[in-house]
Order: structure tokens, then sequence, then C-alpha cells
């Protein structure tokens, strides 16, 4: 049923393994000797950071969202149990929250 979906999310979770492993490389990679440079390159790190993050846990919704698929309940809200949005799905075929859901917990990460 959504064998489509399931192609789109195995490509993502490719793509952020592959973006995950490059800036991993790039974060233990060798330091300069210039402070100057090293200052910059510290900032990069941080941004680097922020982006590895972010994508950590995207893929994390990813692997999520595919194992929904396997269990069948692919579409269905985590928390409540309702049925998401096609076109939320669409947009984010990761998500496992309803659009609800993920703005009341968004709310709650803000407090
Ligand atoms: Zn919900």
């Amino acid at each position: 049923m959504y064998e489509k979906t399931e192609k789109k999310l195995k490509k993502l979770k490719k793509e952020l393994k592959a973006r995950l492993a490059e800036i991993k490389e790039t974060l233990t990679g060798t330091r300069s000797k210039d402070w100057e440079e090293a200052a910059v390159e510290a900032e990069n790190d941080e941004v680097l950071e922020g982006i590895y993050k972010e994508a950590s846990s995207e893929l994390a919704q990813v692997k999520f969202a595919l194992k929904r698929i396997k269990q069948n309940e692919y579409g269905e809200c985590a928390e409540c149990g309702e049925e998401i949005n096609k076109k939320r799905l669409n947009i984010m075929p990761y998500t496992t929250l309803c659009i609800q859901c993920a703005q009341q917990l968004e709310m709650q990460h803000r407090r």
C-alpha cells in the first residue's frame, strides 16, 4: 500500500547516512595549526554539528517510519492514533505524528 513511500524513505535513509558520514569525516579531520584558521574551523564545526544533529534525528524518524510501514501502522499518528493528513505525509514522508501532536510536541520543546 505504501510501496512508493517506502521507496522514498529508503532513498532518504541512504542519503542521510551518506550525509552523516561526510559530516563526521569533516568533523574528525585534521585541524589547522594556524589559530585564525582554527577559529574559523571551530565555527564551521558548530554549524556542522547542528546539521549533524538534525540529520541524525531525521534518520531516526525515517527508520521509525519504515518500521511502521512494516507493521502496517504507517499513516497513523504515533501519539493519538488518528490518521495523518495525506498532504502532510507527502511533504514529510517520515513523519509519524499528526499535525496536532507535532505542534503540541514542538510547543513542549520550546518551553
Ligand atoms: Zn496525533
